[in-house]
Parts: C-alpha cells; sequence; structure tokens
C-alpha cells in the first residue's frame, strides 16, 4: 500500500518543516524504508501554538458545545469510512496485526463520537448552581476550556492514544498541538488531513511530527500553552513535567507500566492462561499496562506452565498484514536489541525459560520476537522490575493471598493490575489493596473510552477517558452574585458567615 507524503499542518494548511528535513518510515516487518514524515522543530512549534492561540481566541472556545459536537462527529465519520486504509497504515508503521489496528480505528471513532455526546452535555451543566448556606448568594460554576494545549503520544497505539488526548481537549473548547512519535506518526498525520477534509477551523488541530528531543522538547517547554498531557516513558514523562513546571505549565502524564496479574488456585487454567497471553502478548508485548508479571499459585503451578507453553507456542507470529495473525514484530531494531538484552540478562540471573527466548526461525527479515515467558522469576531480577516493552512474561508462584498482594505491589509502577479467581469476595479485596489506577477481574486489558484511565506511582498522573478525560481540558470558575435586595452590612461579618 502507498504511504501519503504529507507535510506538518499548522494553521489549516500543509507546510513544510523550517529545516526541510524528513524522517525515514521503515516498516518494523521488513526493514524497509517505506515512506517519510516531515521532520519539525523548534520553529514549526512555535508557528503551531501561535495558531492553536489564535484559533483558541477565535472561534473555537465561542463555540457552543453542540458546534464543536458537529465537528467531533464529522471526523467520527471520516475515520470510520477510511477504517481499512487507516488500519492497514498503522499496521504498516508500527507492526501491529492487522486485527488489532482494525479493532483500535473503530476505538477512535467511538471516542471521537462519545466525546461529541459530553461536549452537547456541558452546554446543559453550564452555570449550574451550588448549594449556599447564605441566601443573599448565588453562586453558578462555568466550565472553560483551559486554552491551547501540547499533546505528546507514543507509538504503541499511535492513532487510538492520540484520540484520546485530541477528542477530549477539542470537546472541551482547546485548540491543540499533536506532537505524535516519530516511530510511528502516519494516521496521527492522516488525522490532520480528516480534519481538513471536514473543514475544522484553521488552527484548532496542529500535527507536529518529529524527533522528541527537535520538537517534542520545545513544545513541552512552550510558554504559550496552558497544558501538556504525556504518554510515553516514565524518564521522557519526568523531563517533560520538569519542562512544563518551568512555566507553570499542568501535565497529566500516563507512563509505563509493570503490571501485575494474579492467579488464585480456584481458577479456570485455561481461561486463566487465555488472559495471561493476552495481557501480555497483545499489541506485540508493547502496551503501557501489559500484565507482564504473572503470578500462580503455588497449587496449580504446575498444570499452569505446560498449558502457557502450549498456548504461547501456538500464537501464529507473522506479517501483521495478514488477517491471522496474532503477534508482529516490535517497532524497531532498537526496541529488538533492548528486549534481547533483556531475555539474555535473565537467563544470567538464573531464572527458568518456559519457552521462547529467540527471533522467530521463519521470519528472517523485520524486528520478530517469540513469545517468550521466564518462570521461577526473583523479585530482585531486571525482569521482575522493569519495563520490556516486548512479548516477555515474568512469572513466579504465591502461597497466600497476602504474599500475592505484597508482590504485586512491590513495584514502582502503579498503572494497572489483574486477577482471576472463581471467588468473588477474594477480587474484591485484591483489587482494592491494589496500588494501581485499573484492576481488572478475571481478565486482563479491556479498555473503554467511557472508563478513566491512568497510573500512580512511577506510572503517573492525572486520567485520561471518561468524563475525567473531558474535566481534564475545563477549569472551573465560580460565578457568585449578590442577590439580596437588602443593603450589604458587613459588621458584624462573623455573624453572617
Ligand atoms: P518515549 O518516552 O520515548 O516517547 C514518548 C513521546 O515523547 C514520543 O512522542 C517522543 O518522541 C517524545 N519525546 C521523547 N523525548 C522527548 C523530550 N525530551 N521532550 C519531549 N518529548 C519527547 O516513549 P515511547 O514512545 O518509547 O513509548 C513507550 C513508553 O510509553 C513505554 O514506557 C510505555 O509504558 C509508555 N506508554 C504509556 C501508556 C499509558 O497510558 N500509561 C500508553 C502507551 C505507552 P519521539 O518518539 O519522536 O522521540
Amino acid at each position: 500500500m502507498g504511504v501519503p507524503h504529507r507535510e506538518l499542518y499548522i494553521d489549516g494548511a500543509w507546510v513544510a518543516p523550517a529545516s526541510n528535513g524528513r524522517i525515514d518510515v521503515i516498516s518494523p516487518a521488513t526493514g524497509d524504508v517505506v515512506g517519510s514524515i516531515p521532520r519539525g522543530g523548534a520553529a514549526d512549534v512555535n508557528q503551531a501554538v501561535q495558531a492553536a492561540t489564535k484559533a483558541f481566541c477565535g472561534p473555537w472556545s465561542k463555540y457552543s458545545g453542540h458546534q464543536r459536537a458537529a465537528y467531533l462527529r464529522k471526523i467520527a465519520e471520516k475515520v470510520k469510512e477510511r477504517k481499512n486504509d487507516l488500519a492497514q497504515l498503522e499496521s504498516l508503521d508500527n507492526g501491529k496485526p492487522i486485527s488489532e489496528a482494525e479493532w483500535d480505528i473503530d476505538d477512535v471513532a467511538g471516542c471521537f463520537e462519545y466525546y461529541a455526546d459530553l461536549a452537547e452535555k456541558l452546554d446543559e451543566s453550564q452555570d449550574s448552581p451550588v448549594p449556599l448556606p447564605m441566601e443573599e448568594f448565588k453562586t453558578v460554576l462555568r466550565r472553560e476550556p483551559l486554552g491551547p494545549v501540547g499533546l505528546i503520544s507514543a507509538w504503541n497505539y499511535p492513532m487510538l492514544i492520540a484520540t484520546w488526548k485530541v477528542a477530549p481537549a477539542l470537546a472541551a473548547g482547546c485548540t491543540v498541538v499533536l506532537k505524535p512519535s516519530e516511530m510511528a506518526s502516519l494516521t496521527c498525520l492522516e488525522m490532520a488531513a480528516i480534519a481538513d477534509e471536514v473543514q475544522l477551523p484553521p488552527g484548532v488541530l496542529n500535527v507536529v511530527t518529529g524527533l522528541g528531543v527537535e520538537a517534542g522538547a520545545p513544545l513541552s517547554g512552550h510558554p504559550g500553552v496552558a497544558k501538556i498531557s504525556f504518554t510515553g516513558s516514565t524518564a521522557t514523562g519526568q523531563r517533560i513535567a520538569e519542562a512544563a513546571a518551568k512555566n507553570g505549565v499542568q501535565t497529566c502524564m500516563e507512563l509505563g507500566g509493570k503490571s501485575c496479574l494474579i492467579v488464585f488456585n480456584d481458577a479456570n487454567i485455561e481461561d486463566a492462561v487465555e488472559w495471561a497471553c493476552f495481557g501480555c502478548f497483545w499489541t506485540n508485548g508493547q502496551i503501557c499496562s501489559a500484565t507482564s508479571r504473572l503470578l500462580v499459585h503455588e497449587d496449580i503451578a504446575d498444570a499452569f506452565y505446560a498449558r502457557l507453553k502450549q498456548r504461547a507456542e501456538t500464537i501464529k507470529i507473522a506479517d501483521p498484514l495478514q488477517a491471522d495473525t496474532r503477534l508482529g514484530p516490535v517497532i524497531s531494531s532498537a526496541q529488538l536489541e533492548k528486549i534481547m538484552g533483556f531475555i539474555k540478562d535473565t537467563k544470567d540471573e538464573g531464572a527458568t525459560l518456559l519457552t521462547g527466548g529467540k527471533r522467530p526461525e521463519h521470519l528472517s527479515r523485520g524486528y520478530f520476537v517469540e513469545p517468550t515467558v521466564f518462570i521461577n522469576v526473583k523479585p530482585e531480577m531486571r525482569l521482575w522490575r522493569e519495563e520490556v516493552f516486548g512479548p516477555v512474561l515474568a512469572s513466579a508462584t504465591f502461597c497466600t493471598e497476602e504474599e500475592a498482594i505484597a508482590i504485586a505491589n512491590g513495584s514502582q509502577y502503579g498503572l494497572a493490575a489483574a486477577v482471576i479467581s472463581a471467588d468473588a469476595e477474594r477480587c474484591k479485596r485484591v483489587a482494592a489493596a491494589m496500588e494501581t489506577g485499573i484492576v481488572w477481574i478475571n481478565c486482563s486489558q479491556p479498555c473503554f473510552c467511557q472508563a478513566p484511565w491512568g497510573g500512580k506511582k512511577a506510572s503517573g498522573y492525572g486520567r485520561e477517558l471518561g468524563t475525567y478525560g473531558l474535566d481534564s481540558y475545563l477549569s472551573v470558575k465560580q460565578v457568585t452574585s449578590y442577590v439580596s435586595k437588602e443593603r450589604w452590612d458587613w459588621y458584624p461579618v462573623e455573624s453572617k458567615l
């Protein structure tokens, strides 16, 4: 398939970057160069922030929620019309199996529609009264868009993660400068093309592609944005939060994870193995919320591991554009090297390799890794502590519920956790005890745009999605009126307040 040649999208126009530079797009499935994206820099970011500021002060923030919703619905319609080519582009660029890319594109359309609904509801909830203890006063709340915002997204769900930010920001009345990851920017440029097609007013959505240090850093340190919403690694998130704090700019951080799946001895082994594989190997193992630590009750460990080995070895690794592929390549040669480094270190540290651990023999090109499972992994091992961002599962056994909770929580991260057990009360107890922003019971990874998403500890702060996602792009203003006919008598104040 052809990769569209696009420029930066600033102020409603396609413009070449000031440097005139471009970055090669490499297919992770083959290592071939399949296209290029513009290499934006500080000057382009500055121009985009200026355009977003002009558009914010111009029509966009003044529109009603219903007017903004109409644009979001048009964008959703175009995404649906283009589902097949967007999914193919995503799979080509990022390496995820085409079946998963199709889900993502459906979710992109669904997310724009969901925030269109919330934008409309915003009109109805505007100027809502606040009950006060004094009848001489009346307070109403106005919810107002923050301003132009900077959105910096990751490559594992390129269009979807961008949408998690863009849709609520636009619904709230903010204008946007989006900086996608240079590893996978193609569908974010197509989002700009769709915005152009539906005649979104110029400057409302600006897309500046480029390297993190060249385009991301100037955006995160720009004094003209009201907020930076970031999805990416913990290390980069810390740098961005620091740069934004210097300008008093607020941030939302969706960072890395090392989530734990706990399987109790009353679990159905077949079902639990299926969730364990899906929870870690989906999206080629490159999921922030991947349940990449697996705790199995010692009573069922032998049977569980036998089935897990069998199941992992049947996962189809192939060209991601084939309909029945379940595991594609990881994003880049550097990521492949990093993953192989983890595998080597884990072997050296003495964990047992249950299955995988190498590149598949039938695929000579591209950045493929077999689904890999290590058992007898100790908490002090690197694989247990650090995020791999690849199809590598670390497992250990446990004996009691208390022990499982302590091990699961013994991580610097706090994005998600999962528990599988037939005992509903136990599941509730474990869910309450997890130091994470998300807990799954008897499953792993389902994600709906209606439910808030985000983590604790080194996994970040703030929430995306749901009504929380919209609220995060709004500020609340109290408007208080004196409504009594009586003249205000300030003395004695104490008796009135
Ligand atoms: P990075 O942190 O490397 O990059 C994320 C984004 O930040 C990219 O757009 C990147 O640009 C940009 N960037 C890099 N350096 C800077 C900088 N100095 N200033 C501003 N922007 C910068 O993460 P990855 O792209 O490698 O994504 C993987 C990570 O993201 C994993 O740790 C994963 O857990 C996390 N993640 C978290 C999610 C969540 O919801 N919590 C969801 C998905 C991923 P470029 O790529 O062009 O360098």
